[in-house]
């Protein structure tokens, strides 16, 4: 499996300490290709970043960058609050200060890999889908291409709430994230516990009483689905067992389409059976962690990721 010479290298974008980045790299570099790693966990304490008015001006540790072949997006780490980075103490010692240099560090990276975007490499996710992943778009835009997805309410309205659980049952969840899935009781309905509406809004969604279902899709092909058996309401709290099934035909299809509406070449997605047993997405990630499920599914994401990479690096 030799490439041919014009093979461009595969730029990692994220962390050389986060496992995705490191296994990825070896897997790309065992099929002759060659990875660089721009780590933006390190920068700028570590990383050093020159970039010209020139398009393809960039320089990373000192050396000039050509155009890389395709770029896999894992993190830019552009949030305090984003996993794996630490500004605790930052934080502390000046909010303020340590925000604007965040918002500093965003508006470098989001820019560099505007410019390779601009460039014409692929990426593994453009930055510019990701305004249609937040979730409240993401769901509407699902729905409106006929997609199974629950019903759902994202607000800060106490009315709507209580309008919305009458009757049924209800999961609660962050917009965003930061806190796992419960199922609505009947006390979070109370005035006090809806106040906290007003601080921030939160996602209710119709309860989903089935198995949950992870399903990976690369360049237009579903290349593994798993389902997680387990009894807590968020699989990641209370994993039982996770396996490899094939998925049926129909549901492939919509899984297809709900990566090209949404724009993505890779994801992960999250699907749950409701209670009539129909499959229904929650969400689409645009950079799904994925190590875990090979490991304990016998898949292998990692393998179809880098060979996507290669292939996209060579065309
Ligand atoms: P996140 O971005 O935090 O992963 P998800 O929508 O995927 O958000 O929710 C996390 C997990 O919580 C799901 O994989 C599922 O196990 C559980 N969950 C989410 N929504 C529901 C729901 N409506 N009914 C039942 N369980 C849910
Ligand atoms: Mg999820
Ligand atoms: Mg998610």
């Amino acid at each position: 499996m030799t490439p041919p010479a014009t093979a461009r290298p595969v730029f990692l974008v994220g962390s050389r300490d986060d496992e995705h980045i490191s296994h990825l790299a070896r897997r790309i570099e065992a099929l002759g290709v060659e990875t660089l790693v721009v780590d933006t966990l390190a920068f700028p304490g570590q990383t050093r970043l020159a970039l010209t008015e020139g398009l393809d001006g960039i320089t990373v540790n000192g050396q000039r960058l050509g155009v890389p072949g395709a770029v896999y997006l894992r993190s830019v780490y552009t949030h305090p609050l984003a996993f794996g980075v630490d500004a605790d103490e930052d934080m502390d010692a000046d909010w303020r200060t340590t925000l604007v240099a965040f918002r500093e560090k965003a508006t470098l990276l989001r820019g560099l890999l505007g410019r390779w975007e601009a460039l014409g490499v692929p990426f593994y996710n453009p930055e510019s889908t990701s305004w249609r992943i937040q979730k409240p778009l993401q769901l509407a835009l699902l729905a409106q291409a006929g997609l199974p997805v629950p019903e759902t309410l994202w607000t800060n309205d106490a009315e709507a709430v209580r309008r919305f659980a009458a009757g049924r049952r209800v999961a609660y969840k962050p917009v965003g994230g930061g806190a796992a899935t419960r199922a609505l009781g009947p006390e979070d309905l109370s005035e006090d516990r809806l106040a906290a509406l007003s601080a921030a809004p939160v996602t209710f969604q119709s309860l989903l009483p089935g198995e949950d279902v992870r399903v990976y899709v690369l360049d237009g092909e579903v290349i593994a689905s798993i389902r997680i058996l387990s009894q807590a309401i968020d699989f990641r709290q209370n994993e039982e067992r996770v396996e490899s099934f094939a998925l049926p035909p129909e549901v492939a299809a919509q899984c297809l389409r709900a990566t090209q509406v949404l724009g993505l070449r890779w994801t992960g997605m999250d699907l749950k059976r409701d209670a009539e047993g129909t499959l229904r997405i929650l969400e689409l990630n645009e950079s799904p962690m994925f190590l875990g499920f090979d490991a304990r599914a016998g898949t292998d994401i990692l393998g179809h990721l880098a060979r996507g990479l290669v292939q996209a690096a060579r065309a």
